[in-house]
């Protein structure tokens, strides 16, 4: 047998020893006696015993409140089982109490939305980014049914079909939501949401720029094919036709050329696997170099000027010369011949800044914000003639974001526009500082 069920018999052997006493009592001192004896102790047992069942009441009420009595005979017993279930209850509790308060943070803290309702989809509880997703409160919310809180077609329709083995992407509060219903326990669901919206704008992203490219070599590729075409159909052409053929084939070529090699650049510059080791940049010669290139280009259409007064700098020069060289042909490619372009280096409290100046074509305010989006035109139909990649600003935008500058824009049509790199006061290579 179980010795904690043998608790009973201390209580039998005190019985006997009543018993036996009395016994005693009676061969002493007659029958009356004796049984007087035992009346008076077991009365005397009796009031004992509903003194502690008393306690015991007094504190199963109030567990917390009253301690527990030492007990007398098999309520010591009794009493110290019930300390230690006590003890080990609270115990339990403490734990409980702590795994509930890391369980609470950890749904805080997740990105995820987790909503839990009842199998008639009633809130019971939801994570702050639920909250935020769904447009909940916990607080105002709980207890009411989820299909009253989220009133969309496509959420009620996906409840109505049931089929919560796939996810439904859900267009909500101009969030783009990935959710799921999971049933768990018997009578419980949970919902489940996240947020998508910047891997879906990645994703169109990716999606336009290789639309936005294929586009772009489409051109060249078909005027090249074109020319080939007309080369085998006519083997004997006019030596002069030709040439001017080869010659145009050769330019939409170098198109393609210029296109691939900005393409290549973005990704590069994109990159985290390509950090920028910064070395010192030697502005003059490089401004020098870039004057000369872009004289070529203009082929004596455009009056150049080139100040320099700002100090050398830390950062990439091949990036920098790429930036700078971007901005210095857009000057030259969108500003009719006779206009004039003004470079210039200079330094300001803010930091260092190259200034291009030009009285060309301009643009209207509206187009500011979306220059530096890859293939971004202001004019669609014109521009390709300017044989521009329609990549240049997006990256002279990441050059300088790799060097913890910006691109400022100022521009009116037909008067011209200003384009200043700015770049930051600590990429100043030291003793070397001249402010304006
Ligand atoms: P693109 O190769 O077409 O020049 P960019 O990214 O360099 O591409 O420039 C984007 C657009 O910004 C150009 O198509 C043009 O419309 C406009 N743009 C850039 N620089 C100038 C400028 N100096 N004057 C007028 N428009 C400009």
């Amino acid at each position: 047998m179980n010795p904690k069920m043998l608790f009973w018999i201390p209580a039998a052997l005190r019985l006997l020893m009543i018993f036996g006493a009395s016994a005693i009592v009676c061969f002493c001192f007659g029958l009356t006696a004796g049984l007087l004896f035992c009346l008076f102790t077991m009365f005397v047992m009796v009031v004992l015993q509903l003194h502690y069942l008393y306690r015991l009441g007094g504190w199963l009420d109030n567990p917390q409140g009253q301690k527990l009595p030492d007990g007398w005979g098999a309520w010591t017993d009794i009493f110290s089982r019930l300390y230690r279930l006590r003890r080990d209850d609270e115990k339990n509790q403490a734990e409980l109490s702590e795994w509930l308060a890391r369980f609470r943070q950890a749904m805080h803290l997740l990105p995820d939305g987790v909503v839990i309702m009842d199998d008639v989809l009633f809130l019971e509880w939801c994570n702050p980014a639920a909250e935020r997703h769904l447009g909940l409160r916990h607080g105002r919310d709980k207890g009411m049914r989820v299909t009253n809180l989220i009133r969309n077609p496509d959420f009620i329709d996906y409840i109505i079909l049931g089929r919560y083995d796939q996810p439904l992407l859900l267009n909500l509060r101009e969030r783009k939501l990935v959710v799921q219903i999971i049933p768990f326990e018997n009578r419980r669901q949970i919902l489940v949401t996240h947020d998508a919206t910047e891997s879906e704008r990645i994703d169109m992203m990716r999606r336009d720029f290789i639309a936005n490219a294929s586009h772009e070599l489409r051109t060249p590729l078909t005027v090249i094919n074109g020319f080939l075409e007309i080369a085998q159909a006519h083997p004997n052409l006019d030596p002069q036709v030709r040439a001017g053929h080869l010659k145009m084939m050769s330019e939409q070529g170098q198109r393609m050329q210029n296109l691939i090699g900005d393409m290549l650049t973005l990704t590069r510059l994109e990159s985290i696997d390509y950090p920028m080791r910064p070395e010192p940049v030697f502005i003059e010669a490089m401004l020098k170099n870039i004057l000369q290139e872009v004289e070529i280009l203009s082929a004596g259409q455009h009056v150049f000027s080139l100040r320099i007064e700002g100090p050398d700098i830390n950062g990439n020069t091949e990036e920098l010369r790429s930036a700078f060289n971007n901005l210095v042909s857009n000057a030259v490619r969108y500003t009719p011949a006779g206009g004039k372009i003004d470079l210039l280096w200079q330094n300001t409290q803010i930091g260092p800044q190259f200034v291009v100046r030009d009285t060309g074509i301009g643009f209207s305010r509206e187009h500011i914000s979306r220059l530096t989006e890859r293939f971004y035109r202001v004019d669609k139909s014109g521009s390709r003639e300017t044989r521009g990649t329609g990549l240049g600003l997006a990256i002279v935008k990441h050059v300088l974001l790799r060097h913890g500058g910006v691109l400022g824009v100022e521009s009116s049509p037909e008067k011209g526009s200003v384009f200043t790199a700015r770049l930051p006061a600590s990429s100043v290579r030291a003793n070397k500082v001249t402010l304006d």
